[in-house]
């Protein structure tokens, strides 16, 4: 079994076709500057009509918002920076497809440097692009698919995103590359085709031969090479099951989260990133729950300055449109260190100097990711929320910090959305115990239960020896989680779930009925929870809330909501 990145869920059962490039580059004779500029201009033109016929390809095929990176790879063509490169190269003597060659190298360092994974990736456009003109000079192909009768799996060291695009499902059941990554374009394409995926796999095409049977099984990220046919069967199984399931579930695209008693809740998702945008629409999840903000400090060696964050926070809202998002302030601390900020080791990291408990206390830190988030506010339907609040004093305080960096952005004229919600997590048992007091605070809840878990039931979340003891199920989490709702809902304020009980398939019925008015999930688990949410009535749930509550321990729950489904 060889291990890579799932980049797009799905089983694919055939033989390789290992597709290498050959380079003609060798025979290539480099003439005259003047020559070599007119060969240029024609393998950019030729460049700029092939690209062209892919994004109407793409357009019908994929959709307007998948042909859209074709739209920027016609701007890269006419990119004066990157063509200035290139003839920079000619006069001092290469040929095209070397000046090209150089170009695109020096290009893709740049991007690849880049804090931000999501520009990194764009080095894979420079790659597309450039590597087409090159291609279009040495009068060489890319991506040749011809000779194959029988669909195959495609092995390749890279996949630009217009491959990917071109790729027809008939020919092609799904692919593996050597590099990539799961935000790269080909991994979203894949997903968007639903084409299963495995990428970032080093060196496999020196292991596989060209004909192998494979099998790819993207959700896993692993290939199995020369199966057995006891693991052909299993596969098969396995694939039919899936196959049937994300039928099933295709059919929830577009439908509304309402139970067949009518009522109706939001089936959100939790983000890291502007890069899961494309992840939430394609599951069609109705909102963001949970934007875990602190993913834009990490991977960097200095705080993301305020214009970073606004433009992260802006493409998330806007790529979200109408839908909400709720954007987390930092939760630093417990298991999510950030080295640059040099806070102190600490005897209980998760009982220590983490999260609001931080950011009240650095208050530049804290301003600027409120103005960040603010500014994106006028864009969209953003939404703010606190993490680890455990008393009336911290969100006061908190909610200050905002009217004050509210103040400061209408002083310089700044536009932000004046109604703008707050919302806090109910994540500490304090803030359970108190929400009825909270609920005057605030305009919503959010419960996270990851970190309920943790602290009512003492157990830390991170610790593999004590796992057993770590469940959502312990009659005590679901006694404060339905405290919480009632107490949110005696004060008119609607209440969610981003911990990752909230998705659990046991649980959400008992959580639909105590009345949870949203569920954020990971994007995956959306059109499942959300045919669960269809399939519920009053009397199918009956008076499960009064029974589960009086249960005595974690399993006589597990055993009673098995039950259920
Ligand atoms: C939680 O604690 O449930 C939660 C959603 O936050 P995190 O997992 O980021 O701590
Ligand atoms: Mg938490």
């Amino acid at each position: 079994m060889i291990k890579g990145i799932p980049a797009s869920a799905g089983i694919a059962i055939a033989h390789v076709f290992k597709h290498l490039i050959k380079d003609r580059s060798e025979t290539y004779v480099v003439e005259s500057q003047a020559i070599e500029k007119e060969k240029l201009e024609c393998a950019l033109g030729r460049a700029l009509d092939q690209i062209h016929a892919i994004r109407i390809q793409a357009e019908t095929e994929l959709g307007q918002e998948e042909a859209r990176i074709f739209e920027a790879h016609e701007m890269l063509l006419k990119d004066p920076e990157i063509i200035g490169k290139i003839e920079e190269g000619i006069k001092v003597g290469l040929g095209g497809p070397e000046a090209v060659g150089r170009a695109q190298d020096s290009f893709e360092a740049l991007f690849s440097a880049m804090d931000n994974p999501y520009l990194q990736e764009r080095a894979a456009d420079i790659r597309d692009v450039l590597g087409r003109v090159r291609n279009n000079l040495l009068g060489q192909d890319g991506m040749i698919m011809q000779g194959r009768d029988e669909p195959v799996i495609l092995l390749c060291h890279d996949l630009t995103p217009s491959d990917t695009a071109q790729m027809s499902k008939k020919s092609v059941l799904g692919f593996i590359t050597e590099i990539g990554g799961a935000a790269s374009h080909s991994a979203i394409m894949a997903r968007k085709m639903e084409m299963p995926a495995v990428v970032g796999v080093s060196e496999i095409m020196d292991t596989l031969e060209d004909g192998t049977l494979v099998i790819v099984d993207g959700g896993a990220g692993v290939v199995i090479a020369d199966p057995s046919q006891e693991t052909l069967d299993s596969y098969r199984k396995k694939k039919r099951a899936y196959d049937q399931k994300k039928e099933a579930l295709g059919k929830m695209k577009g439908l509304s989260s309402t139970s067949l008693c009518g009522r109706r809740v939001e089936i959100a998702c939790n983000i890291a990133g502007p890069e899961d945008i494309a992840l939430v629409l394609e599951n069609d999840g109705e909102g963001v729950g949970l934007f875990r903000s602190e993913f834009l400090y990490m991977d960097r060696d200095s705080l993301p300055t305020e214009e970073q964050q606004f433009q992260a926070y802006k493409k998330v809202v806007e790529g979200l449109a109408d839908r909400p998002v709720i954007i987390r302030t930092l939760d630093v601390g417990g298991d999510k260190n950030i080295p640059y900020l040099n806070m102190k080791e600490e005897m209980n990291p998760f009982l220590g100097y983490r999260a609001i408990r931080y950011c009240l206390n650095e208050e530049a830190v804290f301003m600027t990711q409120l103005r960040a988030i603010l500014r994106a506010s006028a864009y969209g339907k953003a939404k703010i929320m606190f993490p680890m609040i455990s008393s009336i004093e911290e969100i006061r305080c908190a909610k200050a910090y905002v009217a004050s960096a509210m103040a400061a952005l209408k002083h310089e004229k700044i536009a932000y959305d004046t109604a703008i919600e707050i919302g806090m997590m109910i994540e500490i048992p304090s803030a359970a115990m108190l929400s009825d007091l909270f609920a005057k605070e605030v305009d919503f809840f959010s419960i996270g239960t990851n970190d309920l878990v943790q602290y009512t039931v003492a157990v830390d979340r991170m610790n593999q020896q004590i796992s057993d003891l770590y469940t959502p199920m312990h009659p005590s989490v679901l006694r404060l989680v339905h405290m919480v709702i009632e107490n949110g809902h005696k004060a008119g304020i609607w209440v969610g779930m981003c911990g990752e009980a909230a998705g659990i398939e046991a649980l959400v019925p008992l959580w639909f009925a105590m009345g949870l008015d949203e569920f954020s999930v990971s994007p995956s688990a959306v059109l499942r929870v959300r045919e669960q949410i269809r399939s519920f009535n009053k009397n199918t749930l009956g008076d499960l809330v009064d029974t589960v509550l009086e249960l005595p321990t974690a399993n006589a729950v597990k055993q009673r909501l098995r039950d259920v489904l």
